[in-house]
């Protein structure tokens, strides 16, 4: 009896609920195809986005500690501009893999401005110069640096070294390549000048000031473009040029290192080294609040950090207590899109399986050399005259084609 009673009770209850959900607006979807887009999705598609005019959108490519790891690549960030200019800010190592996802053909991706010259702010220039040269980047490769306290500690300088590790990769893709984008312009500029203009064209005024972390020769640098201001700090200790001339920036990103307590308890330094590294060496939580509460920026993004479930909800928690104001805690493959009217934040969906965007001008290819083999590795090539015969005979049937076997 109480069971039929119940029953009854519950289908009647049921009928009320079914007509109160048809009056509520998303009874009214339910006629829609499920095969339609989602119109309300908050994910960034690399590629399939206009950028406005008055629009510049900023991606997180590397935010991570200096040791790389899958979820973050080193320092890193593209900025792009409504005016169709791109920029690259620190090129940490893992970095240029995030670059990768964007469908960004390399021919637009060579200006680079480099803070400091760690590894974890400039390792994958490598991966950029001979990475982007194999892509048919039809442009020399442009790099912005500081100069040093001696000749020796400066970007000239590492330049120079770094096309000497790869001396051997260039001479060997002659004849492979368009050279075009083999060069690379080296802007080395005054590491001490204080708002000093290191880039001015098209719109763009790229300024530096001095950043102070391990030794001189770091700097910070200020973008600005068409009533919006982007400020980078790499790696500094808070700094009376950062305080001065990042107030009421659009975008403010700045170095937020991992506390002295995660130090200590999940990298295991010791507690000496683990208070200098991010206090004195870097930036810490705390102190990152505090910079922005100085400086107010229209969103305060702090990076250079193992952004985890763990770490996340400790610094956030020491940098509340220095800010309130609007931030972001950066993880890799974040994306900003920053109007005057607005700021969206939200994260790119990637293809893993995404291939090198085709160059976006003719390449000129020199014609190739002869055999860059000696004799003694010659005498060890296994020929197999017919299968080989056999791959360009079948290659040139499929594609109407008639290309010779080499003569040797
Ligand atoms: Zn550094
Ligand atoms: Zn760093």
């Amino acid at each position: 009896m109480s069971f039929k009673f119940t029953s009854i009770r519950l289908v009647y209850y049921s009928t009320i609920l079914l007509m109160i959900a048809s009056l509520l607006p998303f009874a009214a979807t339910t006629n829609a195809s499920p095969q339609k887009p989602n119109e309300a999705r908050d994910v960034y598609y690399p590629g399939t986005e206009d950028l406005r005019p008055d629009e510049m959108r900023v991606v997180a490519l590397g935010t991570g500690q200096p040791t790389v790891r899958p979820k973050q690549a080193s320092a890193a960030f593209l900025v792009e501009l409504g005016n169709g200019d791109k920029f690259l800010f620190d090129l940490g190592y893992g970095s240029v893999q995030r670059l990768s996802t964007m469908k960004i053909p390399m021919d637009y991706l060579d200006k680079v401005f480099i803070g400091h010259l760690h590894m974890d702010h400039f390792g994958d220039l490598d991966a950029l110069w001979i990475g982007g040269l194999k892509m048919n980047r039809t442009y020399p490769l442009r790099v912005w640096g500081p100069s040093g306290e001696t000749p020796k500690m400066g970007t000239k300088n590492a330049i120079e070294g770094l096309k000497q590790m790869l001396y051997w990769d260039a001479v060997t893709v002659a004849g492979l390549i368009d050279t075009r984008g083999e060069q690379i312009e080296v802007n080395e500029f005054d590491y001490q000048a204080v708002n000093n203009v290191i880039y001015e064209e098209n719109g763009v005024t790229i300024r530096s000031i001095p950043a102070i972390h391990v030794t001189d020769g770091a700097v910070s640098f200020i973008l600005e473009w068409n009533g919006l201001k982007f400020a980078y700090s790499s790696d500094t200790f808070p700094n009376k040029w950062w305080l001065e001339h990042t107030k009421n920036v659009d975008i403010s990103i700045h170095e937020c290192f991992a506390s002295p307590q995660i130090l200590l308890e999940k990298q295991k330094y010791p507690p000496p080294l683990a208070l200098a590294l991010s206090v004195f060496k870097h930036t810490s939580p705390q102190q990152f609040g505090k910079v922005m509460s100085m400086t107010e920026p229209r969103l305060a993004v702090g990076y250079h950090f193992y952004n985890d479930h763990d770490t996340l909800p400790v610094i956030l928690d020491q940098v509340r207590r220095t800010y309130d104001g609007p931030l972001a805690m950066a993880t890799d493959y974040m994306v900003f899109n920053v109007t005057k009217e607005d700021i969206r934040v939200r994260m790119a969906a990637v293809d893993t399986e995404i291939w090198p965007s085709l160059s976006t001008r003719p390449t000129k290819r020199n014609p190739p050399k002869g055999s860059l083999f000696s004799e003694f590795t010659e005498s060890g090539m296994e020929p197999m005259p017919e299968l080989i015969q056999r791959i360009y005979d079948d290659f040139n049937k499929r594609n109407g084609t008639n290309v010779p076997l080499p003569k040797k």
